[in-house]
């Protein structure tokens, strides 16, 4: 990793074919310490990795859904994600004032405390590393929104106790099987992700908390299916196959079982790149206010969108916000018709309601047709894809 690194696409793939080999005795693993398999360090998987990328970059996309079998790296992607997450401001505060409260409300808007602090000139926030917030398959909606505070209730005194969703703000927020849950906790989670904000009212106690989260969300269509009207409210959607090639699959075994027995050296082998990652997305977060889309890049979007018959709105937003982050992860300000082909089978796929039947039969022929519409004319005679696997 020596060369100089044009784009957040062209890392991506040059450090997922590092070599990963180590013949060193295993590592005392005595002391329980977590760490994440690196997410630069998972083999193959384009589609999921650029994803996930994407949806950290633009949070107008609307979070990822993750469709596949057991075993194919999901929840391992997204559980090493939280290293790549730039650092965020938290309040200091637990009724979580914010600076930009002041700025839209004034003092008023703050609560005593730390109206004196800002006053004073003192930080109302503090720098932060990003959580995961996992919802377990058996949470209850007060875990996941709030409830009454039993322990303040035994001495009288009614109080809201914090949910999931009030945790998960500014952090990434994992709904693993999103198709086991109960349809009150998704639409919850959905309807927080859309608005960034959550009411919870129990008797005569409110609140409203913040809840600015990545949303990622994992499903295994063997197991059940997914209300469509919630499938739609997922921005990118990918269908993560196992991987088909041996050498592929190889590497994967060779990597899971270095990880398993050396995991503080790999985790520092990957550091480096881990930190460039970093620092790319907050230039590509930053790049993001000044990307425009070309004219040629709407037109063509829209034009699939007619050919596929999507009705959902969702599908523009999706579709084009996601191609303006690719432009910024690419390191340019424009994005193009190129921009667009690149992800609109993640944007665009499991959408029509037509597909919900049978719909890995019915997403095959959608994926072959986008694949149709979308090719250039270098890939017609077979050459590479820019995001090609290795
Ligand atoms: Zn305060």
């Amino acid at each position: 990793m020596t060369e100089p690194v044009r784009s957040l696409t062209e890392l991506l793939e040059r450090s997922s074919a590092r070599r990963f080999l180590r013949a060193a005795p295993p590592e005392d693993l005595g002391l329980a310490e977590h760490l994440a398999f690196p997410f630069l360090a998972i083999v193959g998987q384009e589609d999921m990795k650029l994803a996930l990328l994407l949806t950290l970059i633009n949070p107008v996309i609307g979070g990822v859904l993750l469709v596949g079998p057991r075993g194919t790296g999901k929840t391992t992607a997204v559980r090493s994600l939280v290293d790549l997450m730039p650092d965020v401001e938290r309040s200091r505060c637990s009724y979580g004032c914010l600076p930009e409260d002041v700025d839209s409300g004034g003092l008023d808007a703050i609560c005593p405390d730390c109206a004196l602090k800002f006053g004073a000139g003192e930080p109302l926030t503090y720098p932060d590393r990003v959580h995961l917030i996992e919802i377990p398959l058996n949470a209850r909606v007060e875990d996941v929104v709030g409830g009454i505070d039993e322990r303040a209730a035994v001495h009288n005194r009614l109080r809201l106790s914090r949910g999931l969703l009030a945790r998960a703000d500014l952090n990434l927020l994992y709904v693993d099987e999103v198709n086991l849950l109960a349809d009150d906790i998704v639409d919850s989670i959905l309807d927080a992700a859309a608005q960034g904000t959550f009411h919870v009212q129990r008797g005569a106690v409110s609140a409203t908390y913040r809840a600015r989260f990545a949303l990622v969300g994992s499903m295994n269509p063997e197991e059940g299916r997914l209300r469509p009207q919630i499938l739609d409210r997922f921005g990118l959607r990918v269908v993560v196959r196992g991987l088909e090639k041996k050498q592929h699959r190889m590497e994967a075994y060779r990597r899971a079982v270095a990880f398993r027995t050396h995991p503080r050296a790999i985790h520092s082998d990957y550091a480096e790149v881990t930190e460039t990652v970093r620092q790319e997305l907050i230039e590509a977060r930053q790049r993001l206010a000044s990307t425009q889309l070309a004219a040629s890049a709407e037109a063509f979007g829209l034009r699939i969108i007619q050919e596929l018959g999507v009705d959902s709105l969702r599908a523009e937003i999706t579709l084009f916000e996601s191609a303006r982050a690719h432009a910024a992860a690419d390191s340019r300000t424009t994005a193009t018709a190129e921009d667009v082909r690149a992800i609109a089978a993640l944007a665009l796929r499991l959408r029509r309601s037509a597909f919900m039947e049978d719909y890995l039969q019915a997403q095959a022929a959608e994926d072959r047709r986008l694949l149709r519409l979308t090719r250039t004319p270098s890939q017609r005679t077979g050459a590479g894809r820019k995001l090609r696997t290795k």
